[in-house]
């Protein structure tokens, strides 16, 4: 290349594509355009603050490091000028007259992909991902003129490369509007991108998408980035209030975040990271499925926003930044390096935020309640992590029935502490709400027992159960699953037991028929009926063949199966209560009585309603009316009245 004279060459064929495509095909996202070229700007400082620090002395060393940006309107030219480490001729031929091969063919695979999937295809995506950033400025000007003097060169000439986005671009000396040091970027606005000529606009999308660039940038001579990194900053300089308007702006959530975590690692990978817990819950299983990840910036240049795959889905309640040294600008060109990158970033965030929350449930208990409450439900999700089980186990919750109120919880090792000698079981029962739970009749013989049963109001706790399937060596069981000798081996508590007389031999055997009778009137709609050893208070329950699944999980089968037939179980009725000691009467003294027949209805009635179910409601009111006429006239009878 002549020093002094003109150099014209022809575009390779990839940049040519490449070019075509950003000119022509994509209009949607057309700011991230600003975004690109303020990063180039941003990491030409970057590179020359390194080398100021290793000791080199650059030209105008007294230049301040900054971005400023300026509009001539009648002109239409958009002008972004950094004081960085500048390019000299034949840089400014290499570095924007190719595209690093893999990049290109990755750009272009990107885009036919996404024409396959009929989606149409988003600069801000395409172009971050494929790292062509300083090309995505054809998509709002016609012609551009990059003007740079190298900062560390002896021969300290600028250089002006032109070109107009389509065949070749031009490279020669400049004569004018050339820098003391670094960049000036000329993009001559397009007629339909006459808004990057907006002062406002240009200030908005600074603040979207380049809020944290370490630099100061200026338009038309105001500072656009307020908000410095705050995650680079030691732990020791940076407030409470700093930490909050930072989550605030972020996150454009009002209230202050319960909690913040700021980390800072250097192996097995260089990143640092701001990670906030909302006191807001977020409604993760509906409307705010996809809102979840955290935004990662490559060297405080913003690459994403919510990426997934830096925390797993359990942890999606957290909000906030990952920053990392080791990250490519253009992460997606190592796209193989990315993915191990970021599965590192991930471990290190999980197990720093297993850390912190046990940290938080053993020194500030109320704030760790706080958190259970707002997002507890995600969380849970973790007994998917089956290396991080034990540990996700200790952190979760529960309200049981040992506790005072519906309000207060428990962890699992509380449990065991108040556990009798010898149980090795976490008890459970599914319930919509404590006073359900209680009146299970799944739960008298738990009750009289003294043994806690840990409350699960919501559908997913079954599944975590199911899940976890041991913690400690303690395995988890629904207490509709308890076998008839379950609790053989614990004290009945005191005074929780009434003495009632066992019946007679000859009475035993008329029980059994009473039994056969009631099966023949119920029919169909149950298994079997028989003598429960579950239930203290309650007449009857019905429970399901040994091992199968508990009743709730069942419903919720049902209804993903749209199936709303009654399921067949079997019914158990408690030999010691009133009600069938007097059954037992009326069946010895005319065992087709019709009251006997009515009252056996009336027991299933009663115990589907309990599980659940409320299949027949007029049929249902119909026979507790007949019933109530009927007693109704015996009581009168009786009394005399
Ligand atoms: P990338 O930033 O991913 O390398 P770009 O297409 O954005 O790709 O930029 C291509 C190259 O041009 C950069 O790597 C850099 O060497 C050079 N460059 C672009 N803008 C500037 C600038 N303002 N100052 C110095 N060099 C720049
Ligand atoms: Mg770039």
């Amino acid at each position: 290349m002549a020093e002094a004279g003109k150099t014209t060459q022809q575009f390779r064929a990839e940049v040519r594509k490449v070019l075509h495509i950003l000119t022509n095909s994509l209009y949607t996202n057309r700011e991230i355009f600003l975004r690109e070229l303020i990063s180039n700007a941003s990491d030409a400082l970057d590179k020359l603050r390194f080398r100021i620090n290793r000791g080199e002395n650059p030209r105008e060393a007294d230049l301040p490091l900054e971005i400023r940006i300026s509009i001539d309107k009648e002109a239409k030219i958009l002008t972004i000028a950094d004081t960085g480490l500048g390019m000299n001729a034949s840089e400014l031929a290499d570095n924007l007259g190719t595209i690093a091969k893999s990049g290109s063919e990755e750009f272009l695979a990107g885009l036919a992909a996404a024409d396959e999937e009929g989606t149409r295809p988003d600069a801000a995506n395409i172009i971050g991902r494929f790292g062509v950033g300083f090309y995505s400025v054809f998509m709002v000007a016609k012609e551009v003129e990059v003007i740079s003097r190298p900062a560390f060169d002896e021969d300290a000439t600028a250089h002006v490369w032109t070109s107009d986005g389509l065949g070749s671009f031009s490279v020669e000396a400049a004569l004018e509007n050339a820098p003391a040091r670094g960049t000036v970027i000329r993009a001559h606005i397009k007629d339909d991108a006459e808004e990057f000529l907006e002062k406002f606009r240009l200030e908005s999308t600074i603040r979207k998408h380049s809020a944290f660039v370490p630099f100061p940038i200026y338009v038309e001579g105001e500072r656009a980035n307020t908000q410095p990194a705050l995650w680079r900053e030691p732990k020791t300089s940076v407030s409470k209030e700093q930490y909050a308007a930072f989550y605030k702006a972020l996150t454009y959530d009002h209230k202050d975040p319960l909690d913040v975590q700021h980390i800072s690692v250097d192996a097995p990978v260089q990143f640092n990271a701001l990670l906030y817990i909302p006191d807001s819950a977020q409604d993760f299983f509906g409307a705010d499925r996809d809102f979840w990840g955290l935004d990662l910036y490559a060297r405080r240049v913003l690459i994403q926003h919510r990426n997934k795959e830096l925390i797993p889905e359990y942890l999606a309640f957290l909000r906030g930044v990952v920053d990392s040294e080791d990250l490519p600008l253009n992460i997606s060109r190592e796209t193989l390096q990315e993915n191990v990158l970021l599965r590192k970033i991930n471990q290190v965030i999980v197990k720093q935020s297993l850390g912190h929350l046990e940290k938080m449930a053993k020194n500030d208990a109320e704030k760790y309640v706080a958190f259970w409450k707002l997002h507890g439900k995600i969380f849970k999700l973790g007994y998917h992590d089956f290396p991080n089980r034990e540990r996700i186990s200790a952190l979760l919750r529960f309200n049981t029935s040992a506790l005072p109120e519906a309000d207060s919880l428990a962890s699992l090792d509380e449990y065991m502490e108040r556990a009798p000698e010898g149980q090795k079981t976490f008890w459970y029962v599914a319930a919509p709400n404590r006073e359900a739970a209680r009146l299970s009749p799944h739960m008298e013989r738990f009750r009289q027992k003294g043994i806690e049963v840990l409350y699960l109001f919501e559908p997913v706790d079954e599944f975590v159960m199911e899940g976890l399937g041991k913690y400690k060596d303690w395995e988890f069981k629904a207490v509709e699953n308890a076998a008839d000798d379950a609790l053989d081996a614990f004290a009945d508590k005191e005074g929780e037991k009434d003495t009632v007389q066992p019946l007679s031999a000859e009475d035993n055997t008329s029980f059994d028929d009473l039994l056969a009778h009631m099966k023949s009137i119920l029919g169909d709609r149950v298994k079997e009926v028989r003598v429960s050893h579950r239930l203290a208070d309650s007449p009857a329950v019905l429970v399901s063949p040994d091992g199968s699944m508990t009743s709730s999980m069942e419903k919720l089968m049902r209804v993903m199966q749209k199936d709303d037939s009654l399921p067949v179980k079997t019914l158990e009725v408690n030999r010691d209560h009133p009600l069938l000691r007097n059954m037992l009467r009326m069946f010895k003294a005319d065992r087709n009585d019709k009251a006997l027949s009515d009252m056996t209805q009336s027991l299933f009635d009663a115990s589907l309603l309990l599980d659940g179910y409320l299949k027949d409601p007029q049929a249902l009111a119909a026979r507790v009316n007949n019933l109530l006429t009927e007693s109704a006239a015996w009581y009168a009878e009786v009394r005399k009245i």
